[in-house]
């Protein structure tokens, strides 16, 4: 990536210190978002098609592998690097930001997430030659990893196995998994190459435990695999996220992205993996506030120019509008820096609560947006409503819906690990 020596513009995440990657990052997502994504945005949101366009730019770009590492072909960037430029994205297509953390996630769940896992020198052995292929994959052909979990049942939540069962088997003389069963709100559906699912090892008697999840890619042209349902939501519609169905589905040992057992140990050890879906909505959140800023003030491009930034209740909300901002910018930077396996308590604390603030004060942000522009600003030619819709989105997704942070911060905060009240 070329080196910028300074950024012209305040990123998403706001202004922090920054490496020379980062800045890169930064400036490429800003480029694309700007001269690109937004442009586009309409069209993927009024269609509820998937952004390949955007793909095509991300894959030439080289973000598709940002987080592969170096030694396997990537720009080996890590976790915060990632969010800040997801979080920039965001600002311009929230559908496109969402969909891409479903593939970066598969890069860095294998890479750096792994790399701080307890495993045994077999297991390591086993995952490093593993991921060579995967990393392969999306280093030489481009290729596009989904990440679908969710099932409508507790697993998702973390409080259940996985319907979805992987048994042991050997077909052809190759040994390996045969997959049943189904899942939901699979994002990027139709357009990945790989569906990067989580499963129950199906053990002959043995009930399912969610100690045996498998991560395992699923080539999209396996015979069993079908994509079903509907796909007309409320906001998000970009993501293209409907139904998969696994029907005696075939793969081999080599899909799977991490050896037995070490799934649950990194949802154990890394919280801050399902904080990821996050930047997403602090780039909506900024951009809910660009558009005011400039609409208040006349320059939106192809409108009337009248002001209206002299009443002292707009100028009030878009103070309020910034307080949040800033709050949302500060907690979640904090939560990125310190993001880590096994943070302290207070660290983890802090994660759920910056989850929270993002994924509420993005709908919170755009409410006031639309409030305080007025209704000329809540056309559909404008992206003001598009904004508000995604923005709503956030708070509702597994495993750290609002509801559920706040059902763990609650517990969390007043139980130690293993204390009961009887
Ligand atoms: C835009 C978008 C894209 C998505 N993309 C993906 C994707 O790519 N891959 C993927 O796997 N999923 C994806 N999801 C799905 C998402 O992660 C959730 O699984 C989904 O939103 C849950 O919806 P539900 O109606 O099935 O929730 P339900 O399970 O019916 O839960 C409803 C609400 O009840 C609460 N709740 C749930 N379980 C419990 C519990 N055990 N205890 C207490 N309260 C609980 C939660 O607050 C939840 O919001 C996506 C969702 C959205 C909105």
């Amino acid at each position: 990536m070329n080196t910028i020596a300074s950024l012209d513009f305040t990123p998403a995440v706001g202004d922090l210190p920054l490496t020379d990657l980062q800045r890169s990052l930064l400036h490429t997502a800003r480029q694309l978002g700007r001269d690109k994504f937004a442009p586009r945005a309409p069209q993927w949101d009024e269609s509820a098609s998937f952004p390949l366009a955007n793909y095509s730019d991300l894959r030439e770009a080289g973000i598709l592998k940002m987080c592969v590492p170096v030694r396997y072909g990537g720009l080996g960037a890590d976790y915060a690097s990632y969010m800040m430029t997801s979080a920039e994205i965001g600002r311009y297509c929230g559908a496109t930001a969402l969909t891409l953390n479903m593939h970066i996630c598969s890069t860095m769940w294998t890479g750096v997430l792994s790399d701080g896992i307890d495993m045994n020198d077999a297991q390591r052995g086993e995952h490093h030659a593993r991921r060579e292929l995967h990393f392969a994959r999306i280093v030489n052909q481009g290729a596009l990893y989904a990440q679908p979990f969710s099932e409508g049942t507790a697993a998702a939540a973390g409080r259940a196995p996985f319907g979805t069962s992987a048994q042991k088997s050997v077909q052809g003389g190759v040994s390996g998994w045969v997959i049943n069963g189904k899942k939901i709100w699979a994002s990027l559906s139709g357009a990945a190459d790989y569906y990067g699912i989580l499963c129950t090892e199906d053990i002959a008697g043995q009930a399912p435990n969610p100690k045996d999840t498998l991560y395992i890619a699923v080539p999209a042209t396996s015979p069993g695999l079908a994509i079903s349902g509907d796909w007309n939501p409320m906001g998000m519609r970009g993501t293209v996220s409907r139904n998969l169905t696994f029907k005696d589905v075939f793969v081999p040992d080599d899909e799977q992205l991490m050896p037995r057992g070490v799934y649950y140990r990194a949802a154990q050890t890394w919280p801050a993996m399902f904080f990821t879906l996050a930047p997403t909505y602090l780039g909506i959140a900024n951009a809910a506030y660009d558009f005011t800023v400039q609409y208040l003030r006349g320059e939106v491009a192809g409108e009337p120019p009248v002001k209206r930034r002299m009443y002292p209740t707009k100028q009030i909300a878009v103070a309020q509008m910034r307080i949040q901002l800033e709050n949302m910018k500060s907690i979640f930077s904090r939560a990125i820096a310190e993001a880590r396996p096994n943070p302290s308590k207070d660290e983890r604390l802090r994660l759920y609560a910056a989850h929270y603030s993002v994924m509420e004060g993005a709908n919170d942000i755009a409410r006031l947006a639309i409030r305080t522009c007025g209704g000329q600003s809540m056309m559909k030619h404008l992206p003001l409503e598009r904004l508000y819709r995604d923005s709503r989105c956030g708070a509702l997704m597994l495993p750290w819906t609002a509801e559920l942070i706040l059902d763990r911060m609650g517990r969390e905060t007043l139980y130690e690990s293993g204390e009961r009240d009887d």
